[in-house]
């Protein structure tokens, strides 16, 4: 319920669309609120109605049913407090820099003398002195996405929303802009007085945000927030950090903690360890694309064997991987993908390696092999060594198998590499295989 200090409050909204048979809530009983001075992040698989509650948010759509609450005050019409970027701003191409912030000054009914020190301004604090006379044509798209930042700025909004600002830059724009958008934000440098952006990027939240919001699709509803309570600027490799990303993408693969699955103890350790199904990623990523392509991201086991072209075998391997990595859940027969495989299904190659890497590194099994190589000087370790630990708790063949499988799951996410030709595993730090004294030989490794 609203309190006192929150900017924006949503009640008990539902969206409701009947285009079918029945009502479909795009968003069912949503109730959140926005503080000042946070930055929010919404998170979850396409479909979940991220892009509604925006919609909502801003008043460019009424929602079937709740309130909408601004300042304690029921929301009508457009929100003029508010505005959202894009992920791919819509610059006129036949304006300059500085003429495209300054359509947006003129919208808001600024008189021409004021408008163009105030376009400059905005530019300026944005980083882009010096381009005013540019056109988009001639920008990064990291420029021109800060372009549409200054654009945004123009109406002083109280709080800006952000839908997937950095999706469409490549990854080092991407990086540059999100630092400096925490800048200005950290600062006090814009008048914003508060941020919900909608990420499909666990890092990205986890890197930005005070609080992130985790949705699930059909219905579209808020599973569970986290605080993040680290400070800026955040490190990417700080174990504080990479354990806020395990527990939001644990979040994502349908529990809260503790997860459900059984993963076994390292070997070693009390308790049993765990074999880990011998499949690839590879496969693994087919099985979750073919169920993503089923209604309800649901199917039966055994069909989709023959729909596969694969043995009953091979395809069980296959659903218990999913399982064990969060990406799935079986019942009765029946493969039903978690929010987090959903969202692995539709993801880019990179997006993938993360989320698995995520995924797999909480593993006891690889978890086990990453520590015996940290723990080596070299931060590598011959594959007979580890193939005489395995074989303390599993028959030879099957220690021979695990190894297999963590060289790929292990290559996949680039947690770790193997050395082909001369047996071993290895960290790949500086990106290039250690030398061996004595062998001159270049270390073959496959991606
Ligand atoms: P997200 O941004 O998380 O991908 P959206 O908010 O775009 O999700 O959509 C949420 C759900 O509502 C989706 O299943 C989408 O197909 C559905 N939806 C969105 N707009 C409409 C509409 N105008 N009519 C019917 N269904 C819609």
């Amino acid at each position: 319920m609203a309190t006192n200090g929150d900017l924006l409050a949503l009640e008990h909204v539902n969206q409701v669309y009947t285009s079918g048979e029945r009502p479909f809530f795009a968003i069912q009983d949503v109730s959140l609120a926005l503080r000042e001075g946070e930055f929010v992040t919404l998170v979850g698989p396409s479909g979940c109605g991220k892009s509604t509650l925006l919609r909502i948010i801003t008043g460019l759509q009424r929602p079937s049913e709740g309130r909408v609450l601004y300042r304690g005050q029921p929301l009508r019409g457009i929100n003029p407090h508010a505005t959202i970027v894009f992920q791919t701003f819509a610059l006129f191409p036949w304006l300059t820099v500085l003429q495209n912030v300054d359509v947006a000054l003129k919208a808001r009914g600024l008189p021409p003398t004021l408008r163009t020190a105030r376009a400059l301004d905005l530019l300026d604090r944005v980083g882009l002195d010096g381009f005013e006379g540019a056109y988009p044509r001639e920008l990064s798209g990291g420029m021109r996405q800060k372009v549409g930042f200054a654009r945004a700025m123009a109406v002083d909004p109280e709080l800006l929303c952000l839908d997937e600002p950095f999706s469409a830059l490549d990854v080092l724009s991407a990086e540059a802009l999100r630092g400096e958008l925490l800048e200005l934000w950290t600062t006090g440098k814009i008048p914003t007085r508060a941020i919900l952006m909608v990420t499909h990027n666990i890092e990205e939240a986890v890197f930005m945000a005070d609080r992130i919001v985790v949705m699930q699709k059909d219905p579209g509803l808020v599973v569970t927030e986290r605080q993040v309570h680290l400070h800026h600027p955040r490190q990417r490799k700080a174990p504080e950090f990479l354990e806020m990303v395990d527990r939001v993408y644990a979040t994502l693969a349908g529990q809260t903690e503790p997860e459900h699955i059984e993963l076994g103890s390292a070997p070693g350790e009390p308790g049993r360890t765990r074999p880990l199904p011998h499949t690839t990623i590879t496969d693994l990523a087919g099985l979750l694309e073919q169920v993503a392509n089923k209604p309800g991201d649901r199917a039966d086991i055994y069909r989709l064997a023959e729909e596969l072209g694969i043995d009953s075998d091979h395809l069980l391997r296959l659903t218990e991987a999913a399982e064990l990595l969060g990406f799935a859940t079986i019942t009765g027969g029946d493969i039903a993908l978690t929010p987090l495989g959903e969202t692995f299904a539709e993801a880019s190659i990179l997006a993938r390696k993360e989320i698995c890497a995520t995924r797999i590194r909480r593993v006891p099994l690889v978890r086990w092999l990453l520590s015996m190589l940290q723990a080596t000087h070299e931060k590598r370790l011959e594959r007979g060594v580890a193939q005489t630990a395995l074989e303390l708790d599993f028959p030879p063949e099957v220690a021979a198998r695990q190894l297999e499988t963590i060289v790929d799951w292990g290559r996949y996410t680039e947690l770790l590499a193997y050395d082909d030709t001369r047996d071993y595993f290895y960290l790949e730090a500086a990106g290039a295989a250690p030398t061996i004294p004595g062998n001159s030989g270049t270390a073959v490794h496959e991606k």
